[in-house]
């Protein structure tokens, strides 16, 4: 083998913003069954590490074209961690200020995170859930008039997974679409928006969605109940609390309501939060993959269609974000801060350095 030489990107990029989306899709090599060909559409090369970068910046940009956001003025938003990471990156390299709400029960990373890149987190009880997150932010932009990014309401989230997320996985695949797409959903903005173009170019992909087995929204056929302006008058009544942060809040997003009502998913299959967590760890220990537990999700149901998936089959698996915003959460939770046995032993092992 010849040493690995790089040529660069061909271009010197004006602004961080500018290095968002064109995401790799890489196969996977060691875990999944040899029946198929399972890849993985990996968000974490985003620069602040998330899917959500890419609404974050259209978002902010889709209001600067309009109007409805004027220089400097404070950007709001309601998010389980990763949009207002994302936000908070875009807001930084813009120069607005943003306010996040955020429920305590996210990881404290996120909080971090946040406010690291210059955002203010206003946290909420995570026994109000998510709807108790978003009447906060509704009463914050009444009181304050601050710009609301609504990315479960507005046009701006899906449009942009239709203009980058399923542009780049066409593009990728080439003239071979894949046979199995496969996705949760949090605002439903990946879900639908790459829906839109997945079922005009490639009507034969089977498109498969999944949620949480503890908060089985959709599985539960209840309908969203929802104000004029699409916000949800009331939490669902088939949620509870489950492991899978940035996934199923405890309503159905106007945005995925779009998919649902366009009839964009073939398949809906429910995941246990365990079962993310343990092929998280497969992806990260087995191929290198450091992705977090809705990615972890998600590749579990990606190997659960491939136990029946006719031979051959190739599986495109969308995997969110970095695993390094949840160390301190129950993905970390048998990872030892100190030496293990095994560690001590090979430590023993010569006579230097030893505790
Ligand atoms: N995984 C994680 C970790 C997320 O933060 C999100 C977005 N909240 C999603 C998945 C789902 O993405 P979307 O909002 O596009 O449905």
């Amino acid at each position: 083998m010849t040493i690995r030489t790089t040529n660069g990107r061909g271009r010197i990029f004006d602004n961080v913003l500018e290095t968002v989306g064109d995401t790799p899709v890489i196969r996977i090599n060691r875990i999944a069954p040899e029946t198929v060909t399972a890849y993985v559409k990996f968000e974490a090369f985003n620069p602040a590490g998330s899917v959500k970068d890419r609404l974050a910046l259209n978002i902010i940009e889709a209001a600067e074209r309009s109007g409805a956001l004027k220089p400097g003025q404070t950007v709001v938003e309601a998010t389980s961690g990763n949009t207002g990471i994302g936000l908070a990156m875009v807001c930084a390299a813009k120069g607005y200020p943003l306010v996040c709400v955020m429920a305590d029960s996210f990881s404290v990373e996120r909080r971090k995170l946040m406010r690291f890149l210059g955002a203010k987190v206003v946290l909420t009880p995570r026994a109000l859930k998510a709807y108790g997150m978003m009447e906060k932010l509704q009463e914050l932009v009444k009181e304050h008039g601050w710009f609301n990014a609504a990315q479960f309401e507005t046009q701006a989230n899906a449009d942009i997974h239709e203009h980058t997320t399923a542009r780049e996985i066409v593009g990728d695949f080439g003239g071979k679409a894949p046979d199995y797409f496969v996705t949760g959903y949090g605002t439903g903005g990946t879900f639908t928006g790459v829906s839109r173009v997945l079922r005009r170019d490639w009507p034969e992909t089977r498109i498969i969605l999944t949620e949480p087995t503890d908060a089985p929204l959709i599985g539960s056929g209840i309908p969203q109940e929802r104000n004029p302006d699409h916000t949800p008058s009331a939490g669902h009544p088939a949620w509870s609390p489950h492991p899978i942060q940035g996934w199923t809040p405890d309503i159905i997003p106007h945005v995925l309501q779009e998919g649902l009502d366009k009839g964009f998913y073939d398949e809906l299959l429910p995941v246990a939060g365990a079962d993310g967590i343990a092929w998280s760890k497969r992806l990260a220990a087995e191929e290198g993959i450091f992705t977090g537990i809705s990615g972890g999700s998600t590749f579990a149901i990606g190997m659960e269609v491939a136990k029946t998936a006719p031979a051959g089959s190739s599986i495109l698996i969308m995997l969110p974000d970095t695993g390094e915003r949840y160390l301190s959460t129950p993905l970390f939770d048998d990872i030892e801060e100190e030496m293990t046995a095994d560690e001590v032993a090979i430590s023993k092992s010569t006579p230097g350095g030893q505790f």
